[in-house]
């Protein structure tokens, strides 16, 4: 039988339980894609440690999280500190009993960094520092320290949030997208030196994401310029990339490791003149 329109466009169903007994960490999860990812983890049987530098904002999400039914635990954590990416690893041990998949998405989203992150002969090399140590030395210390307990399970699951402004060049931002283009690096190295051991590590590239960071830090202008370049009618949301981050850490993906998904609502699919050209065309 075939499905009839109605069907055809209805949302996708997610499959319920796809990562029982998990054990997960997501960094960043107070807010925006990282809190949407713990959600959803959690929703499909995952346990989750909510990890972050806001150590409140960290314990509503595991709240939320409880009272949805779920199983979490909140830790402060600073990703770019060695010492606190190990303690992070130690209490998800702590309290779960291992380690199975790892969400490096953690990024330094204050107006402080981003604001400052602008043309490169003014650039201050305390933002450049900032930007990489959070968004690039912060992951390979996720990583460093989360293998060793994954492989102590036969393998895991690594997804590294990365960015469409890794992948281009724009006229701010440098540092940003620098340390993502190094991070998508970082992504194949270690699917490349740990997936005969079981491991893989993937990234998911978003395009544009009504987060509270987009919101603060993006003129509106700006974001309905983001909106003229997007393929599908609204920009994203962070479940959009909370369910590719359930798909890469759970055994759907077995056979998919040093990839970098694009989850941007086709901004990178298309011809540079595309928007400008629906402009001239009169098109709404
Ligand atoms: P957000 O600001 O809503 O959330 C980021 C979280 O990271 C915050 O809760 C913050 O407290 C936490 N954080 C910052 N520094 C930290 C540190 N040193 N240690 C631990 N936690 C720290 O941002 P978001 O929009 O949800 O972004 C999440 C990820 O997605 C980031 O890696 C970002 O670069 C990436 N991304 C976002 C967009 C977008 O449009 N929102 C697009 C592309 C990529």
């Amino acid at each position: 039988m075939t499905a009839g329109p109605s069907a055809r466009h209805a949302p996708a169903r997610v499959k319920a339980g796809r990562l029982v007994g998990k054990i997960a960490i997501v960094t960043g999860a107070a807010s925006g894609i990282g809190r949407a990812t713990a959600l959803a983890l959690a929703r499909e049987g995952a346990n989750v440690l909510v990890a972050d530098l806001h150590g409140e904002g960290a314990q509503r999400v595991a709240e939320e999280i409880a009272a949805q039914g779920g199983r979490a635990e909140a830790q402060r954590a600073d990703v770019a500190d060695e010492a606190s990416v190990a303690a992070m690893v130690a209490a998800a041990v702590a309290h779960f009993g291992g380690l199975d998949v790892l969400h490096n998405n953690a990024a330094a989203s204050d107006a402080a960094t981003i604001g400052a992150d602008g043309e490169i002969t003014a650039l201050e090399v305390a933002v450049w520092d900032r930007a990489l140590a959070v968004n690039l030395r912060g992951p390979m210390l996720g990583c460093k320290h989360a293998i060793p307990r994954m492989l102590e399970r036969g393998g895991g699951s690594i997804v590294n949030t990365t960015s469409i402004s890794g992948l281009a060049g724009d006229l701010s931002r440098p540092a940003y997208g620098v340390s993502k283009a190094g991070l998508d690096m970082l992504t194949r190295y270690v699917a490349t030196q740990y997936g005969k051991r079981g491991i893989r590590c993937n990234s998911i590239a978003p395009g544009v994401i009504a987060t509270p960071s987009l919101e603060a830090n993006v003129p509106r202008e700006q974001i309905a310029i983001y909106e003229s370049n997007t393929l599908l009618p609204r920009l994203g949301r962070a479940e959009d990339i909370a369910a590719a981050v359930v798909f890469l850490a759970s055994e759907e993906s077995a056979f998919i490791t040093g990839h970098t998904l694009v989850v941007d609502g086709g901004c990178f699919a298309h011809h540079p003149t595309y928007s400008e050209f629906r402009r001239l065309s009169g098109a709404p």
